[in-house]
Order: C-alpha cells, then structure tokens, then sequence
C-alpha cells in the first residue's frame, strides 16, 4: 500500500533573514521614540526587515547570523554631518593658535606640500578607523581628491555623502573652476546609484567662492540630485564682510544667489538671526552644529534651540579633525552640544540628553535629507546599527538611556558597528580597515609633514 507523504509546509516556518540582533536594549529614535527593553532587529541583505520585542521576532524569523546583544544597548548609526577626513594626518600639526594663522601659516602649506591622491586615501582609512570606532556609520566629507575618498569610503563599508571642494584658488587636485566642474561632473556621473556613495559638490564658503563659482556648483549639483555642501555663517568675519559686500547676511546672500534649497547641508550656521532661520526653515536647509570645532577656534555659539524651534533640522559634525577639534569622536559632540546650549543660556533645560542623541541620528539624517534611508531603526530603512557596551563602570547603573549616551557613554564603549546590513566592527575588532597598517602609515607621514614645513 502506498504512504501518502504530505509535505510539511507547516505554520511553523520562520521567515529567513540574515543577521538578527537579539536580546539589547534598542533605542529605535523612530517617531514614537519607542526603546525596547528586550528588543530584537531583523536584517535582510542591507535593510531593516523588523524592530521589536525579542520574544515576538524570534519567533516569526530566523537567520544563519545572530549577534547576541543582551545588556547591550542597540542604536541607529551616528552621523557625522560634517567633516574634512583625509585631514585626520594634519591632526595637532598646530593648535592653539588663529585660524587666520593656522590657515596661512601652516595648512595651507601642508596641503601645498602634501595632499595628493595617495594622502587622501590614507587618511581616509585612518579616519574609517577612528569613525567606526566611535560608532559613527555616515558621515559628510568636504575635501580634495574626492572620489579617492569615496573609493576608501566604499572599501571601509562606510556610507558618506563626500563633497568635492570648490574654491577660487588652485586646489590641490584642481587648479580651475573649469577643472573642478569637470572633475566633479565625473565623480557625480560615476557614484550615481551606489548604495553607499552619494557624491556632492561642496562650494567651499562664500569668502572663497564667488558668486559664479557658487552658482555653478549648485547647478551641477541639481543637474544630478545631488546635495550641495557648504560652510555657513562660521565667523564673525564672514558676517562682517557679507554685510560691506553684499549688504546682507551670508543666508541672504546666499539664497539670493538661488544656492539655497532642500538639497542643502550647511555647516555650522553661527551667525544666523531671525529671518536667516526663517529662510532656512523655508529652503528646507540641513544644518549643522560643531561645538568642538566652534569652541576650540573660539567661533561662537550657532543658535541651536532657535534653529530646531524654527523648524530646521540640525545635526551633530565633528569637522577637522585637525585644527578645529583633533579627533571624530561624534559621542564627545552629543555630550558637548547638550552642555555648549546649558552654559550659553544659563539654563540646565536649554538642551536636553534626548534632544542631542536625536541630533546625532534621526535629525543628522534629516540635515543630510536621509531620513527616509537612515537616522532610527525602523523596517525599510537601511541596516545601519551599532551595540554598546553596558558592561563598564562609567556605564553603570543605568538609569535613562539618553542621559547615558550623552554624559556617560563614551566612543570606546561602542563594540560592533553593522553598515548596510554588514558587520564592520565585531567587538571592537575592526572587520575592514588595516588597522595596524592604517596607524603604522600615520606616523610615517608625520615624519614627511614635518620635515615639508622644516618642524621637528
Ligand atoms: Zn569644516
């Protein structure tokens, strides 16, 4: 007699995934602002398939990987929204002095002396290196030789939204406008679509640009959807002599000239009163606030209650990482920005330990106009999430999640980092950058910096 075989598609079968993170404290930063105690995340190749209690995930999925991360806490990706990476071997070439003279007397100089492609991409690595380390999964990048940076950038399994500098005098890489445009137009051609790269025209400001030049970045930016890169309103000086040249502020100035619009990310934005906030709002501009960098070169304070009671998304940069703060530790900024709004004001509540984690995710996104990608853990967006280490006396006991990540936290308590549904880092052991090699070339290169601009 024959046996009936049934196939057994029972109920029971979990849906495959690829990695789930099980068993942390996730601090999703989606709208709800929903932190589960015992929560889980399901990936499927680079994006979020699921974020929620441990016990209902575990039981509708399954995954060949699984990273365990009970008395972790699990976040979104930090975002660094503003930064100048390959400048990570100038780091503490000189401090503690103008920028006027650490511009003229000794960067300008340096990069003369030193930065070319080979330059470029080691820093690039060393400041992977340190970036991931720190938990930092996106960054946005204004320098030279871009599309080195972006090929480094790739090769580290980072995301960054690299912009290729424009400015009015011989760059290292391009001696012309004419030359920049068309280096730039190849480097947007080439990245257009790639998961990681969104590549960018970066007019570096408006004291170094002219209104041509301005306009002609901006254009080619919109001519293939990408984001326009710039510094804003960073000193007293640029106001001054915006207002003897133009007769009104950088802001004005700036939308007047038609740069301004929602594909901008504006760094800094210090010198900003209230109708530049209002335009900013109205062009739908990213900001983004630096206190390191503001505070070390004695910039001034960018008004970041104004701006976020305005309605302008505002995000967290590092920027240097030499001259202006030294290091990319984007933890260091959450916990600087929270205490750079208390003292400005006078005031305890002026900025909350909620309100900087939410500028160093959900709302760097939104500044980098990524929010719909990046920025929360959240199903559909990008796999970009990182574990903390709860296992450390500065981490204990714990209280509030956001009071910890903002005062007590620190970038070497972050232990694995996962990009676009890959692990980068695995318990503070880096999966793709050569750290050793990265570090060993470092020092080699101070030696040739030095001797280029004849210091010890
Ligand atoms: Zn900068």
């Amino acid at each position: 007699m024959l046996t009936l075989v049934v196939p057994v598609l029972s109920l029971q079968t979990k849906e495959q995934a690829d990695l789930i993170v099980t068993g942390g404290t996730v601090v999703t930063m989606d709208g709800t602002r929903a932190v589960y105690e015992d929560g889980a995340v399901v990936v499927k190749g680079d994006t979020l398939v699921a974020v929620g209690p441990r016990a209902e995930l575990i039981a509708k999925y399954e995954a060949q990987q699984t990273i365990d991360a009970k008395g972790k806490l699990v976040l979104p990706g930090f975002v660094n929204g503003h930064t100048h990476v390959p400048m990570t071997l100038f780091r503490g070439i000189h401090d503690d002095v103008t920028l006027n003279d650490w511009l003229y007397k000794y960067i300008f100089p340096a990069e003369a002396k030193n930065v070319n492609e080979e330059f470029v991409r080691w820093g690039t690595r060393l400041a992977a290196a340190e970036q991931i380390r720190s938990g930092v999964t996106t960054f946005a990048d204004m320098y030279y030789f871009e599309d080195a940076v972006a090929e480094e950038t790739k090769a580290a399994g980072m995301r960054g939204v690299l912009g290729e500098t424009f400015i009015d005098f011989p760059a290292p890489d391009n001696k012309s406008e004419a030359q920049m445009l068309a280096y730039t137009e190849k480097f947007l051609r080439r990245w257009q679509g790639d998961p990681l790269i969104h590549a960018a025209p970066a007019p570096h400001s408006i004291y170094t640009c002219s209104e041509k030049t301005l306009q002609d970045a901006s254009a080619l930016a919109r001519k293939y959807h990408a984001p326009i890169l710039i510094h804003v309103a960073e000193m007293k000086k640029e106001w001054d002599d915006s207002q003897k040249q133009n007769g009104m502020s950088p802001v004005k100035y700036l939308d007047k000239v038609g740069v301004l619009g929602p594909d901008v990310l504006a760094a800094h934005c210090i010198f900003v009163d209230e109708a530049d906030r209002k335009i900013l709002a109205q062009r739908q501009v990213g900001c983004v606030h630096n206190p390191s960098s503001n505070m070390m070169l004695a910039s001034g304070v960018s008004p970041v209650l104004e701006l976020r009671a305005a309605g302008v998304a505002v995000g967290l940069g590092t920027d240097g990482p030499a001259g202006s703060n030294n290091d990319l530790d984007l933890m260091e900024e959450i916990d600087l920005a929270a205490k750079l709004a208390k003292i400005t004001k006078m005031d305890p509540l002026a900025l909350n330990a909620k309100g900087v984690v939410e500028m160093a995710t959900i709302d760097g996104a939104k500044a980098l106009h990524m929010e719909k990608e990046i920025g929360s853990l959240e199903k559909g967006k990008k796999a970009d999430l990182i574990l903390i280490s709860l296992d450390e006396p500065n981490a204990v006991p714990l209280y509030d999640v956001y009071a910890q990540l903002a005062y007590a936290l620190k970038a070497s308590d972050v232990e694995t980092v996962v990009i676009d549904g890959r692990v980068v880092m695995r318990n503070r052991k880096l999966l793709t950058v050569d750290e050793p090699a990265v570090l060993a070339k470092a020092r080699e290169y101070k030696k040739t910096i030095a001797a280029s601009l004849g210091l010890q």
